[in-house]
């Protein structure tokens, strides 16, 4: 399938050359065109038998066509086996999986009336491992079969979870160097802890004093920087990505849509062709655009729920059609929501606006100059055709907490929350962009589809953000308590095992304390390139 840039239909890749680049030259996204992907539609019934890693060749065949068979095989038992994924503990004992013989690396389970997609149990604990398990194997494939000399230079912006994901993924693999860029004081205790201790002799984590859009934005300059990228030349070195901004990211993401999906049917909780809706936390926009994919694909998806924290910048694009990235971001206590420059969203518009590379073009100018643009009328109605954007408050967030742990007996990330809560106003008919009365109180008015099924996806361990999920649900002080210390008291209330590379934390020595300027982390790509 031939990828283009947002930007510029004219620059197009192979899939291997795309995983290997990760962004294109000028600045956008690869992305197939949404004709080339409708083409390819299954007919869901005919992927009924299909266990993770069969629904995950389909994909992975269908995107990625010049791997070989053989090589998608490698790839994707290298990445999802029972070394990296640990779901003989997950919490879906009100849930039978059907294939419990075979391995479903992101298991469903009941919460209340709806469902958990539970797809924290990899290697750091977080939904990002689905795709940074996989990539490194991606990448590494795609390079040999090109017989390049070359390294490959990793670097990564994270909001806390994809650090840690892709640190882990690319540990030790040949020909890589790998970069992480974390906001400092932007992402959990343990979040930082699990980068600070990495392990291998090709990682390197550094602070970075600002936030993650920073983060992300240094990223990109380095990318398309053009002095860089005669360094890179020089010392043989190619440049890439484990950001959602790489295709190779993306795509691994399509699959538990359409295998939660066939699992549902086959366990009897829909009937075929019913449509369901997810409900997905949303900050780069990438998790909940390969849902849409996974639509487009075929499965029988009737909204896609955008969930987002106190910075709403997405609730209001998809409500009024103004992106507006003008505005203070929030610290929350789901930090990995914490995005003002969702950058998947520019696949969406490329897509959605029938591949207008120009317009993207335009759109995205629009966004570096004056920090926001908006969409026409036909395009936005496209948008809401498919997708329904809520927020929740920290407040709300917190309370959502409780409320699942007293009403449904499920103990829940603060990300899950805040998709939970967004739910809530979802079921209740709550939209505060267009309905309110003459006092301009918010209308709440039923909403239609109350007898379909929805889709919580769960993004992370309530572990990995034990503090904040403890402070919810108990009553004591725990602000007195060490983060090991409360790792173990939510365990005493949780009936589930605390993730091995969580308690592991305790042990391990901090390898990488340094926090740079924007300024200081460029020159450090830079002097890395010389040396990797
Ligand atoms: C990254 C992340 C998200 C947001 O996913 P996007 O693909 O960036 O929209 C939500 N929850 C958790 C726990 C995450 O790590």
């Amino acid at each position: 399938m031939k990828l283009y840039s947002t930007r510029n239909i004219n620059e197009v890749s192979t899939p291997k050359d795309a995983i290997i680049k990760g962004l294109a030259n000028d600045g956008g996204l690869y992305c197939p065109k949404i004709e080339d992907i409708m083409a390819n539609q299954f007919d869901i019934k005919d992927l009924l038998k299909n266990d993770y890693k069969a629904t995950a060749k389909q994909v992975f065949k269908t995107f990625f066509d010049d791997f070989t068979d053989i090589e998608i095989d490698y790839c994707i038992n290298s990445a999802y086996n029972n070394e990296n994924f640990d779901v003989t503990k997950s919490s879906s004992d009100n849930f039978t999986n059907i294939n419990t013989s075979n391995l479903n690396i992101t298991p469903i389970s009941k919460i209340g009336k709806h469902y958990l997609m539970e797809l924290y149990h990899g290697p750091t604990s977080a939904f990002k491992d689905v795709a940074l398990t996989i990539l490194p194997h991606f990448l590494t494939t795609a390079y040999k079969s090109k017989n390049q000399n070359k390294k490959v230079y990793i670097l990564t912006a994270t909001s806390g979870d994809t650090g840690k994901a892709a640190l882990s993924g690319f540990k030790d693999v040949e020909n890589t160097f790998i970069t992480v860029f974390y906001p400092t004081d932007g992402v959990s205790n343990i979040q930082k802890l699990q980068m600070q201790t990495s392990e291998g002799d090709n990682v390197s984590v550094v602070a970075i004093k600002g936030d993650f859009d920073d983060c992300q934005r240094l990223v990109k300059e380095i990318y398309t920087d053009n002095n860089i990228k005669k360094i890179c030349d020089e010392n043989n070195v190619v440049l890439s990505s484990a950001n959602s901004i790489n295709i190779g990211r993306l795509v691994p993401q399509i699959v538990y849509y359409i295998q939660t999906y066939i699992e549902l049917v086959n366990s009897n909780e829909i009937k075929l062709n019913d449509k369901i809706n997810f409900i997905v936390p949303t900050g780069n926009f990438g998790d909940i655009l390969a849902g849409y994919i996974a639509k487009l694909l075929g499965t029988p998806i009737n909204k896609l729920i955008c969930a987002s924290n106190d910075n709403k910048v997405l609730t209001d694009f998809i409500n009024t059609g103004t992106y507006n990235k003008n505005r203070e971001l929030y610290k929350t206590i789901s930090p990995s929501m914490d995005i003002l420059v969702s950058s998947n969203l520019e696949r969406l518009l490329f897509l959605l606006s029938g591949n207008d590379d120009k317009l993207v073009k335009q759109l995205m100018d629009e966004l570096n100059s004056i920090g926001k643009y908006t969409v026409d009328e036909q395009l936005l109605n496209k948008i809401k055709e498919n997708f329904v954007a809520y927020y929740a408050t920290e407040d709300e967030c917190k309370k959502g907490i409780l409320k699942a742990y007293e009403n449904d007996n499920r103990i829940i990330d603060t990300h899950t929350a805040i998709a939970y809560c967004c739910l809530k106003k979802h079921l209740l008919g709550y939209n505060e962009y267009t309905s309110h009365d003459v006092c301009g109180n918010v209308i709440v008015h039923k909403n239609e589809n109350l007898d379909q099924k929805y889709v919580i996806l769960s993004t992370a361990s309530p572990y990995k953000f034990t503090r904040d999920v403890l402070k919810c649900i108990s009553n004591d002080n725990i602000d007195l308590l060490d983060d090991f210390t409360c790792l173990l008291k939510l365990n005493q209330i949780t009936k589930e095992p605390i993730p091995k590379n969580l308690s592991a934390l305790k042990n391990k020595e901090i390898r990488f304390n340094t926090t740079l300027t924007y300024i200081e982390c460029k020159q450090l790509v830079i002097n890395n390139i010389s040396k990797i």
